[in-house]
């Protein structure tokens, strides 16, 4: 079967046609980087707009690059939560208008469901599999165990992963989004320089908190301008190695017990680790990671790059899963859901209301 996926709920416009063998016939991302750099974040209503006026064009495009027709598909997947209210109607209202005008089914697809599923449309990975989910509104540790059975081990309990990076790029100066600044920068600087706190390192269970962290950055970058006036780029280097670097000791520690956990309930010793969401496109914390999985004897897999942060692949092939599990699938009486926690995504959806 062919599914298309569509992906509006933040502010990359995309869409891609995924077959059940695992291929991606076509992928389009228009990011909307540049309408939002100038206020330092996404604005939700730039971003409803782009969409709309973007959409219908990127799927022209895409059913051109992979000389298919909407008949062709076998579904229609959007995503319909989490997200900002006004873009998540405008990807949901448009994949049920194809629904209808074709008569296939629509499919109501879990933003991080789409995050968390990925790597089994590029790699052999299968259930459970222990899952560090870290992106720009979400830092979680999951156990998946089917294509919509995720359990919570830890999540945060102040700002996600991504979030940091963007508040510590912006407090240096380093622009919007933050994350591949920052990486950047990262490598050019020396880590050991600063010394920044490490939010619930050593105590036990899984959730993470990062508010500490960026607050100390700002103190850092505060007493570097005033030493020397500015804050020199090696200051602002250095900020940033000592940062990825305290970001990565939360990440891994709070992995190890969630590793542990995850050994007595699963039962079995060997799973897959697999890290994904946008901040997993960061390779020194891959590289980290790969290298506690190495040390534990797990398998270690992520997503390539292109697919770690939003896209549209990652929506058709989540719900491609849901296709194939139950051909009969239709959630034509879905509505956008802004929040929608992923554990939730477990429950039967048709029908359930927000
Ligand atoms: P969510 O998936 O939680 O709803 P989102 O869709 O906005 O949030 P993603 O697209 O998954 O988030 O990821 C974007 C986040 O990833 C941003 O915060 C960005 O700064 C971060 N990010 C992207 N590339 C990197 C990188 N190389 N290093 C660190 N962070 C990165
Ligand atoms: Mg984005
Ligand atoms: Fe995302």
């Amino acid at each position: 079967p062919y599914v298309l996926g569509i992906e509006t709920s933040c502010d990359e416009t995309a869409a891609a046609i995924v077959s059940a063998d695992k291929r991606v016939l076509a992928h389009r991302v228009l990011s909307q980087i540049d309408d939002h750099a100038e206020f330092g974040g996404v604005v939700p209503e730039i971003a409803a707009r782009q969409h709309i006026s973007h959409l219908d064009k990127l799927l022209e495009s895409l059913m051109k690059d992979a000389g298919l027709g909407f008949d062709d598909m076998d579904a229609v997947a959007a995503t319909t939560g989490p997200g900002l209210v006004g873009g998540l109607m405008v990807g949901v209202m448009t994949a049920k208008a194809i629904s209808a005008a074709t008569g296939k089914p629509f499919i109501a697809v879990n933003h991080l469901a789409g995050h968390a599923l990925t790597v089994r449309l590029v790699d052999d990975i299968s259930f459970p599999y222990l899952l560090l989910l870290v992106s720009g509104g979400h830092c979680q540790i999951l156990s998946v165990t089917g294509v919509g059975a995720f359990t919570r081990l830890g999540t945060t309990i102040d700002d996600a992963a991504g979030e940091a990076f963007d508040k510590t790029a912006k407090l240096l100066g380093l622009g919007y989004p933050g994350g591949p600044a920052v990486e950047a920068a990262a490598r050019e600087g020396d880590p050991k320089r600063f010394r920044l706190p490490k939010p619930m390192v050593g105590k036990p269970g899984c959730n993470f908190s990062f508010s500490g962290l960026k607050t100390a950055v700002r103190r850092l970058a505060e007493e570097c301008a005033e030493g020397e006036g500015i804050l020199t780029i090696r200051d602002r280097n250095d900020i940033c190695a000592a940062f990825q670097q305290a970001l990565g000791d939360c990440l891994i520690d709070r992995l190890k017990n969630a590793i542990q956990l995850f050994r007595e309930t699963a039962g079995n010793g060997n799973f897959p680790l697999v890290v994904a969401g946008g901040v997993a496109a960061n390779a020194h914390l891959r590289g980290r990671i790969e290298a506690l999985a190495d040390k534990e004897g797990l398998r270690f897999s992520a997503p390539p790059l292109a697919l770690c942060t939003d896209n549209g692949a990652m929506i058709a092939w989540a719900g491609l899963e849901r296709f194939r599990e139950d051909p009969a699938i239709n959630d034509a009486d879905e509505a956008p859901r802004p929040r929608w926690p992923l554990d939730d995504a477990a429950k039967p959806m048709v029908g359930k209301g927000k």
